[in-house]
């Protein structure tokens, strides 16, 4: 019944809507439902009331409207937001309250956008459940006994669970495709550079990239374009003109090569999830798309190679959590080593641990060569692929996750299973290449399945374009999860 951001923008304009008054619904969804979804860390109910304020005055004439004027939106909390609490889903940063606001936000804030709160996570975006978070477990909202997969699974949820029209969440390895697929909305990764990292904390530095979650492509295509764009302060923001990725949206998909890339079809997909991206790329080809087999030989390595370059680039930045600059210290007086150590072992989780510890190991004197090394050369090997295949195909096509969401606390005890859940959104993230994720079919239990549609770099125009072909041609991103 919502709609699209362009269509309330419609009801804005009649004087059907105010900003203040759909701010107040989703303001009182969220104390209806979030108690039972926990998709929030933080909602920011006066600040949201206030801006909305400013929203509807700038409708009424006091300022420029922008696409995103009046529209409330969440954003994942590891943005920072000046004045508001800010944790990455770590106890390590409980307390820090961050005096400037990451670029992503000024840009929501200066187009009018109402930001209403601030989204649970995976501790530093490691995960693939956000059972990882340090204070809540965020439920799916399809099946409240279900994960919406993570690391950005409190803002796919919040999106799912009609709490807010869109999210912003980041995606390293897959933390804004594999949750937006669980809950059953569109979730988008920019191209790597495409859209400024300033004030968001950093996970691995060469792989993490902002995008929307969404319930439509149009909604994602007028968020990207908001935030998207070269930020003087972030030395890999792409300097180019941010083209509008709404005015090409129904191009259609005849005469598109779309590749299918053999390496993803494998065993150990769940059947149900490999009938409906079947049945996704038939829909492709009865609109006249050219479907091409193609092949990404080093797909194999592509996990192996992410826990190396991720862990590593982690225990780097992480290493600034040392009790003296952010967030919580622990001080029992026996000096600053003593310090340091408590501070980290009481401030970090048990998965932030693991990973640091792996990534120190793989960057020390000795084993550099054998895995940091070795694990750039093999990403230089998967971007390769990717440049070939891109000759034969302008997207491609593939699941977003090997299985529908699965049961809270199935796969905490082992790690290695719970890595898998990205096997088909690393590889993207390896090469910085854009990614979409959109529903196309449910299981019989009712759970939300996710296409990938992949692209090549800065091309999100056609990523967008065929992912909003689809959805025109289908009903599944029209369903709501009942609550
Ligand atoms: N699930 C992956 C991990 O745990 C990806 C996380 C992400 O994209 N932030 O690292």
């Amino acid at each position: 019944m919502l709609g699209t951001i362009e269509e309330l923008q419609e009801r804005f304009r009649n004087r059907e809507l105010t900003s203040k008054g759909l701010t107040e619904a989703f303001l009182r969804r969220i104390d209806e439902v979030d108690d039972s979804v926990g998709a929030f860390i933080t909602v920011s109910k006066d600040e949201a009331l206030e801006a909305s304020d400013t929203a509807d005055n700038r409708m009424n004439g006091d300022g420029e409207i922008t696409s995103l004027t009046g529209i409330p939106v969440s954003v994942k909390d590891i943005f920072c937001t000046k004045g508001t609490p800010t944790t990455c889903g770590s106890r390590i940063l409980e307390g820090f309250v961050p005096p400037y606001d990451a670029t992503v936000v000024r840009k929501l804030k200066e187009a009018g956008a109402v930001i209403i709160g601030k989204n649970n996570m995976d501790e530093f975006a490691m995960g693939s459940s956000t059972e990882n978070s340090a204070y809540k477990k965020t439920k799916n909202p399809w099946d409240l006994t279900r994960v919406p997969g993570g690391s950005s699974g409190g803002s796919a949820a919040s999106v799912a669970a009609g709490e807010c029209i869109a999210s912003i969440g980041t995606d390293t390895g897959g933390s804004i495709r594999q949750p937006a697929a669980c809950c059953g909305v569109v979730g988008l990764k920019p191209t790597y550079g495409r859209v400024s990292r300033y004030g968001m904390i950093a996970f691995a530095s060469s792989l993490d990239q902002a995008g929307p979650i969404t319930r439509n492509v149009r909604d994602a295509a007028e968020l990207l374009g908001v935030i998207a764009g070269f930020d003087p302060r972030e030395s890999t923001s792409i300097d180019l003109p941010v083209p509008d990725y709404t005015a090409g949206l129904g191009g259609g998909v005849k005469g598109l090569r779309v590749g299918i890339p053999g390496e993803y079809f494998i065993d150990g997909i769940d059947g149900e999830v490999s009938t409906a991206v079947q049945n996704a790329i038939n829909f492709f080809k009865d609109q006249g798309a050219e479907i091409v087999d193609i092949s990404l030989p080093h797909t194999e390595y592509a996990v192996s190679v992410y826990y190396i370059v991720a862990t590593a680039e982690a225990s780097s930045n992480l290493a600034r959590y040392d009790g003296v600059r952010y967030g919580q210290r622990v001080d029992d007086g026996d000096g600053l080593l003593e310090m340091y150590k408590k501070t980290r072992d009481r401030g970090f989780g048990a998965e932030v641990k693991r990973r640091i510890m792996l990534g120190t190991y793989a960057l020390s004197s000795g084993y550099y060569d054998a895995y940091y090394k070795k694990a750039s050369q093999v990403r230089a090997l998967i971007k390769r692929d990717f440049d070939l295949a891109f000759k034969e195909c302008d997207i491609m096509l593939t699941p977003t996750a090997p299985t529908a969401a699965f049961k809270i606390g199935e796969k905490t005890s082992d790690p290695l299973t719970m890595y898998l859940s990205d096997i088909f959104t690393i590889s993207s993230s390896l090469a910085g290449i854009p990614a979409i994720s959109l529903p196309c079919g449910f299981t019989t239990e009712g759970l939300p399945i996710g296409l990938q549609i992949i692209g090549n770099t800065l091309d999100e125009a056609t990523v967008l374009r065929a992912a909003h072909a689809y959805e025109t041609g289908t009903e599944w991103h029209q369903k709501r999860a009942k609550l």
